[in-house]
């Protein structure tokens, strides 16, 4: 296994420079969501099959060094650590920072009814909330939609946000979420095409704007 640190991303080129210094593209980055420059990646060099002369770097796993490390939420909820975790890479540890923020987003959801259309934006994610009733009793539900690069927003997902039965539902659907916004597109593709429901960059913002509206006049 050789390790690479990453130097630059654009679009789907991704470079890297191993400890030498010498550069290399890195691929399947898909494999490891959310790769940002300075990460550390470890993998397998193989050759360029279309530049038989060049090799390339096959990223299977990335270092996280992490300012101040948490249990993963995802693993906690299964108990025992799961290496094909994607909430945290399979290393059982997420950022406190990021995961407070996904704590504190579920205990909203889940203890608050909100008025229907109410939105809430966590890292890639944006859940719009698609029940009309405001009845605690009844399943309050989310559409859950995924940003893509070109800054638009595609539902990937509907989830209840009080209907598990379980001790710990916060922390399971802290969990949820995580592994939502760090699973690759590619892992909802049935569910993106069964909901066919996909907004622009303009789009989102012309629903922000209704909102608003609609929230005030509620
Ligand atoms: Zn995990």
């Amino acid at each position: 296994m050789e390790q690479v640190t990453i130097t630059s991303i654009n679009g789907h080129e991704v470079k890297g420079k191993d400890e030498d210094g010498i550069e290399i593209l890195v691929k399947k980055f898909d494999r490891i969501s959310d790769l940002k420059v300075g990460d550390l990646v470890e993998g397998f060099l193989l050759k360029d099959d279309t530049n038989p002369d060049d090799f390339y770097l096959e990223a299977v796993r990335r270092f996280i060094q992490l300012r101040e490390p948490v249990k993963c939420p995802h693993c906690r909820s299964l108990v025992i650590l799961h290496p094909g975790c994607v909430a945290c890479d399979g290393t059982g540890l997420v950022e406190k920072e990021l995961y407070d923020r996904y704590y504190a987003l579920a205990t909203k959801l889940r203890n608050k009814i909100q008025i229907p259309y109410k939105y809430f934006e966590i890292e890639n994610l944006v859940l719009v909330n698609i029940s009309f009733s405001e009845d605690p009793n009844r399943y309050q539900e989310y559409g859950v939609y995924r940003r893509d690069e070109d800054g638009g927003y595609t539902k990937i997902e509907s989830i209840t946000v009080n209907g598990t039965r379980t001790q710990s539902p916060i922390l399971e659907l802290s969990a949820l979420l995580m592994s939502i916004s760090k699973q690759p597109l590619s892992n909802f593709e049935s569910q993106i095409r069964a909901y066919d429901d996909k907004l622009t960059a303009d789009e989102y913002e012309a629903f922000k704007k209704r909102f608003a509206a609609h929230e005030a006049a509620y």
